[in-house]
């Protein structure tokens, strides 16, 4: 495949936990190089330096796993968006990126499939399109080198199905997260729980839950599919602080009650330390690769991989508040008469 001799995504999971950092559809959108709305990866062809970019940043901050943006790079949403004719164009150049960065470090990278919108589990023939659209992505990405698939985001267990076929008709070791949009089930009527108890029993290597909640509302479902599995199991959440009341991130409410999903989420941030907590908890609970999803930034990742114990290469540049003026143990009697305003 990619002609490096080490080890794949099964052994990594197998011996320790595997950091994963996704979001560069978000974090592209905010740097204004992706349409909020359609959100196809059109950055791939047209700004691919900013791909490149953000890429090395999660990298850097200690991402084990470059994931090829080839997010919503599928027929449906490129003919929505009048570039079917870049389709096959965008989803090599995706893997190429992925793969140059990842060889700058000793990332692994995946390739990536979503949910397609064409899906229907009362239309047989949607079932075609649908394997179709992941035949013709994947084909590509083997053929660019990845060293594994993440199918993410699935609303439909019948649609997460279909891409874990594909992939094992690849070869390629399958990891399938569905998104935990619902309170309970997937959009077919299985319980996430026993959804990836089916999805692991038809060969998924790695098997959760990615996006749409935030670690506090993530983390009980988490805990249940961890139960309910003998395969390794993802978690990917948001950096979003969404709660037992608002279950999601689309249902996240401003005070005036306007629906803060997907442009104004930033008062509902995580703090890199909440995302650093998060990583603990996941791993404690025996979570095999554990990531962020649509929000991220380097910062938490970087936060993230040192609550894991790990000194990355943004690590240089971790912050030393005992250099703050304001903060050091000796702070000048002069500077110290800031204190008073601060601490009011
Ligand atoms: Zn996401």
């Amino acid at each position: 495949m990619n002609g490096r001799n080490r080890a794949g995504i099964v052994e990594r999971v197998k011996s320790g936990t595997v950091l994963g950092a996704e979001g560069y559809v978000f974090e592209l959108e905010r740097r204004g190089y992706i349409k909020a709305g359609p959100y196809v990866p059109e950055v791939v062809l047209d700004f691919p330096d900013a791909v490149r970019e953000l890429h090395r940043e999660f990298l850097r901050a200690g991402s084990d796993v470059m994931v090829a943006l080839t997010y919503y790079a599928h027929r449906e949403k490129l003919r929505h968006v009048g570039r079917e004719g870049d389709l096959e164009a965008m989803n090599r150049r995706a893997v190429q990126i992925a793969r140059e960065v990842a060889l700058e470090g000793d990332a692994l990278v995946a390739g990536n499939v979503c949910n397609t919108w064409a899906y229907d589990p009362d239309e047989p023939w949607a079932k075609d399109v649908v394997r179709a659209m992941y035949a013709e992505q994947l084909g590509w990405a083997v053929e660019e080198g990845v060293d594994f698939v993440i199918s993410e985001t699935n609303d439909y267990l019948g649609e997460a199905l279909i891409a874990l076929e594909v992939i094992r008709e690849l070869g390629l070791p399958a990891m399938v997260t569905l998104a935990p949009t619902q309170p309970d089930r997937t959009r077919d009527g299985y319980s996430y729980v026993e959804a990836c108890r089916i999805l692991a029993a038809e060969g998924a290597d790695i098997v959760g839950l990615n996006c749409d909640r935030g670690p506090q509302s993530f983390m009980p479902l988490i805990a249940r599919i961890r139960e309910a599995v003998d395969c390794a199991v993802a978690a990917q959440p948001v950096p979003y602080r969404t709660n037992a009341t608002a279950l999601t991130m689309q249902a996240l409410r401003s005070e005036t009650g306007q629906q803060a999903f997907p442009l104004a989420l930033e008062p509902f941030g995580c703090t890199r330390f909440e995302m650093a907590q998060f990583a603990l908890q996941a791993r404690d609970l025996g979570v095999d690769y554990v990531g962020i999803c649509c929000g991220a930034g380097p910062h938490h990742v970087r936060a993230m991989a040192e609550a894991l114990g790990r000194e990355v290469q943004a690590s240089k540049y971790s912050p030393s508040m005992e250099l703050h003026p304001m903060f050091r143990a000796d702070v000048s009697t002069k500077d110290a008469m800031f204190l008073n305003t601060w601490n009011a």
